[in-house]
């Protein structure tokens, strides 16, 4: 007998299954809303100007690739603190912060899960409901057990921000919140400054371990407004967990950049995690590759490639919301009546457009317009050449 005969097939993961279906499709009209990725107007995968520059001036003094340290670029760590924390803030000037180079976003939240379950094993994790779907995964993977906490009002197109508060005010001291630091994935609601401010003081109250997933920053509202959250926790004098990704942020997604960034009380206690995040680094992957993290610390530490990336990264948000504009439009010109202003008021490249799995189902087959079951559109995914269409089709389910 073959010693793979009892392995079952794994449940395939949603979002490639659609775009599995969505390549399988004939149709010429077809439009893939369920991927999240950022595409130009043009429909394509952007190479931002600032990292083809930036590869241009690495090609020009070819480096040996040798091993990096286990923490990765020390350049590149120091350019995440200064995006994250600000450069001139005092945990960072204080040496009170650990960030390790991750592969992606994903490698930081998985480094900070392991870290985490040496720490407290018995901890529990909590995510938002709904969150992104590899939040769960990954958390119970690394051996936690995982429940969720209110966030998502379909009802009144927006956050249960009281439920959030009491299930977080119910939490045991040590539970692990995992929590959106903005550009909520999948709904694209966001809490506001206030209500975060709340967040933290019953964070702060209960004793619980807040890790905030950074996964687009610069998408919302510009890069510090949508890192104000860290400066909330920081002014709490919390401990606590950051992930990065520029996967988005840099449309880099395949070379996998990422950091962890662990904030503690002193800068020798910082030492004594980075030790630990290394041990965890060196058991999986010993250490991070050199070509996508020695690209984003070239763009962020060089000031004329540094402003030509706030620039491009602006032109991404800025026609991501141009997109949600024109979307609502065309929606309410195609007959919709219902209020739409709940489309202009979420953040990030996604869009819980309200449309249950069936209407979804109906954009798929007989419009060959491609969104998650769960109603959420990538908006980053419309340009001119498709609104239209996409409008027309998501009107006439909306209608019935
Ligand atoms: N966290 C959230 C909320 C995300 O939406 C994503 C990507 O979709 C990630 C983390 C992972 O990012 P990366 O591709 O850099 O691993």
């Amino acid at each position: 007998m073959s010693l793979f005969a009892a392995v079952e097939m794994a449940p395939r993961d949603p979002i490639l299954g659609l775009n599995e279906q969505f390549n399988a499709d004939t149709n010429p009209k077809k439009v893939n809303l369920g991927v999240g990725v950022y595409y130009d107007e043009n429909g394509k995968l952007p190479l931002l100007r600032c990292v083809a520059e930036a590869e241009r001036q690495m090609l020009e003094a070819p480096k040996a690739r040798g091993y990096l340290p286990i923490d990765g670029i020390a350049a590149y760590d120091l350019a995440v603190q200064g995006l994250v924390f600000g450069a001139d803030s005092e945990v960072v000037k204080g040496k009170r912060v650990a960030t390790v180079q991750a592969l992606g976003g994903t490698g930081g939240l998985k480094i900070g899960a392991d870290f985490l379950k040496r720490l407290n094993p018995s901890a529990r994790v909590l995510i938002s409901d709904p969150s992104w779907e590899n939040h769960r995964a990954l958390f119970t993977n690394a051996g936690f057990q995982v429940g969720t906490y209110a966030y998502y009002d379909a009802e009144n197109r927006g956050i249960k921000a009281e439920a959030m508060l009491a299930d977080l005010q119910e939490a045991k001291a040590g539970t692990v919140v995992v929590l959106h630091a903005c550009c909520h994935n999948p709904t694209g609601y966001d809490l506001t400054p206030a209500q975060w401010t709340q967040v933290v003081e019953v964070v702060k109250a209960r004793g619980l371990v807040p890790f905030l997933d950074m996964a687009y920053q610069g998408f919302g509202e510009g890069i510090a407004e949508d890192g104000a959250v860290i400066q909330q926790f920081l002014a709490a004098g919390l401990d606590f967990f950051v992930s990065t990704s520029f996967s988005k942020s840099f449309s880099l997604y395949g070379e996998r950049v990422g950091a962890l960034s662990v904030v503690c009380a002193s800068s020798e206690e910082a030492g004594r995690v980075l030790s630990q995040l290394k041990i965890v680094i060196r058991t999986n992957y010993s250490n991070p590759p050199t070509h996508g993290a020695q690209v984003v610390a070239t763009v962020l530490s060089t000031p004329a490639l540094r402003s030509l990336w706030e620039e491009e990264l602006a032109g991404m948000r800025t026609r991501i919301r141009a997109m949600r504009e024109a979307l609502v439009t065309e929606l309410k010109a195609a007959g919709v009546e219902q209020d739409l202003s709940f489309v202009t008021r979420q953040k990030g490249m996604f869009s819980y457009s309200g449309l249950n799995a069936t209407q979804m189902q109906r954009l798929r087959g007989e419009f060959g317009i491609y969104g998650v079951d769960s109603g959420r559109i990538c908006v980053a995914a419309l340009n001119p050449g498709n609104l239209k269409a996409v409008a027309a089709a998501m009107a006439a389910v909306i209608k019935g």
